[in-house]
C-alpha cells in the first residue's frame, strides 16, 4: 500500500509518501517546508500568515514528495491528512487538499489526529508493528503519559495541568532573549552550563499522580533572572548557560521519573518518547539511562520524525487504511480534536 499524507496543523507544511503493511513501513519521502523564519520576527506563529504560506508551499511540496519517492499520482492508494488539533485555518489547507486529491483519484481519504501521529512515530522504523508501551508525548502543545495497548487503544495516565514541556522551553527562551523556537536554543546554550547552578522546582514530582506542571518552573526562572539583574531584568550572556542547563535539568528530571513510575505502575517493559521535545539530546540520554537501570526498552524515532512531519501522519493513515477505517469526504477539521483515549485513570 502506498499513501500520501499532508501535515499542516501549525507552521510546518509537510508531505510524505509511505509504503507499508501491518508490520513494516518505509518512508519513501518526507518533505517539510518550515515557516519558522517567517514567524520568528513575531516571536510565535501568526495564523493568517501560516495558512497563506501552507497554500503557497503545498503544491510544489506534493510534486517534490512524489518525485523523491519515485511514485506517480496514480500509484497512490490513499490520501491522509491531519484533522487536528492545530490552527483551524492551517488544518483546512492540508485537509482539503488531501480530500481533493482523493476525489480526483477516486481513492480513500483518511483523517488523522496529529497527536496519534506523534504518539506512534517511534514505531515507523520498526518491523514488529505497534507494540504495547508507556508513551511519553512531549511537544509544543502537549505533555502526556499514555498506556498504549495496541493501535487505537490508548489510556491517558497523566498530562500537564498547565503549560506543555515544549511551551515551557519556548517561553523561558523568550525570557532569556533566545530566538523562537526555544527548545533547540536552550539545549544548545545549556551544553556550556551547570545543571546544578540553580535549583529550580521539580513541580508535582512528589505527588503520587502522573500529571505535570511547568508554569511554576517558568515563574521560578523569571524570578531568578530579575533577582540576579534587578536593574535590567535581563539575563547576561554569562548567566545564560547555567540558567538554561538548570531549567532543562528540572524539566528532564520530572519527565523521566514520572514516565518510569508510569511504566512500573502497569508493569510495562517498553517506553516510547515522541514529539518535538524528544529531539532533546539530554532528555534522550537521561531517559535511556533510566530505562537501562530499570530494565526497560526505549524506542525513540529519528529527530526529523520527532518534530512535525507528514510521515507520522501517513503512518497512522496506513494503520487505518489497512483496517478499512476510511473517513467520510464530509468530515471536518477540529482545532481541538481530542486523542481517542480511554477514560483518564485517577
Ligand atoms: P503539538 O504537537 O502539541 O500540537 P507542536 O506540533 O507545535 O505541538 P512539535 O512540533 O512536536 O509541537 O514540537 C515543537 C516543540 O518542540 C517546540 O516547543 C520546540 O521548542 C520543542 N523542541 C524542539 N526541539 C527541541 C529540543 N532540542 N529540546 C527541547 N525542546 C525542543
Ligand atoms: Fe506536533
Ligand atoms: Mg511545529
Amino acid at each position: 500500500v502506498i499513501l500520501l499524507a499532508i501535515e499542516s496543523s501549525c507552521d510546518e507544511t509537510a508531505v510524505a509518501i509511505l509504503r507499508g503493511n501491518l508490520n513494516k513501513a518505509e518512508v519513501l519521502s518526507s518533505e517539510i517546508s518550515s515557516q519558522i523564519d517567517i514567524h520568528r520576527e513575531y516571536g510565535g506563529v501568526v495564523p493568517e500568515l501560516a495558512s497563506r504560506n501552507h497554500s503557497l508551499a503545498l503544491r510544489p511540496l506534493i510534486d517534490a514528495a512524489l518525485n523523491k519517492a519515485g511514485v506517480t499520482f496514480e500509484q497512490v492508494d490513499g490520501f491522509a491528512a491531519t484533522a487536528g488539533p492545530g490552527l483551524a485555518s492551517s488544518l483546512l489547507i492540508g485537509h482539503t487538499a488531501a480530500k481533493a486529491m482523493a476525489v480526483a483519484a477516486s481513492k480513500p481519504f483518511i483523517s488523522v489526529n496529529h497527536m496519534e501521529g506523534h504518539l506512534l512515530s517511534p514505531f515507523i522504523a520498526g518491523d514488529k508493528g505497534i507494540l504495547p508501551n508507556i508513551s511519553l508525548v512531549v511537544s509544543g502543545g502537549h505533555t502526556m503519559i499514555l498506556h498504549t495497548k495496541q493501535f487505537g487503544e490508548y489510556e491517558l495516565l497523566g498530562k500537564s495541568v498547565d503549560d506543555a514541556a515544549g511551551e515551557a522551553y519556548d517561553k523561558v527562551a523568550k525570557m532569556l532573549g533566545l530566538p523562537y523556537p526555544g527548545g533547540p536554543e536552550i539545549e544548545r546554550v545549556a551544553r556550556d552550563g551547570s545543571p546544578v547552578a540553580y535549583s529550580f522546582p521539580r513541580s508535582m514530582l512528589k505527588r503520587a499522580n502522573l500529571d505535570f506542571s511547568f508554569s511554576g518552573l517558568k515563574t521560578a526562572v523569571l524570578y531568578t533572572i530579575s533577582e540576579l539583574n534587578p536593574e535590567t531584568g535581563l539575563a547576561t550572556a554569562e548567566q545564560l548557560p547555567d540558567i538554561c542547563a538548570s531549567f532543562q535539568a528540572a524539566v528532564i528530571e520530572v519527565l523521566v521519573k514520572k514516565t518510569i513510575r508510569a511504566a512500573q505502575s502497569v508493569q510495562a517493559d517498553r517506553i516510547t518518547m515522541s514529539g518535538g521535545v524528544s529531539c532533546n539530546g539530554a532528555l534522550r540520554d537521561a531517559m535511556a539511562d533510566a530505562c537501562k537501570r530499570h530494565n526497560m526498552e526505549l524506542e525513540v524515532c529519528s529527530k526529523h520524525l520527532s518534530t512535525d512531519n507528514a510521515a507520522m501522519i501517513a503512518f497512522v493513515g496506513l494503520q487505518k487504511f489497512l483496517r478499512n477505517e476510511y473517513s467520510d469526504m464530509c468530515c471536518d477539521i477540529d482545532p481541538n480534536l481530542p486523542l481517542n483515549t480511554l477514560k483518564l485513570r485517577k
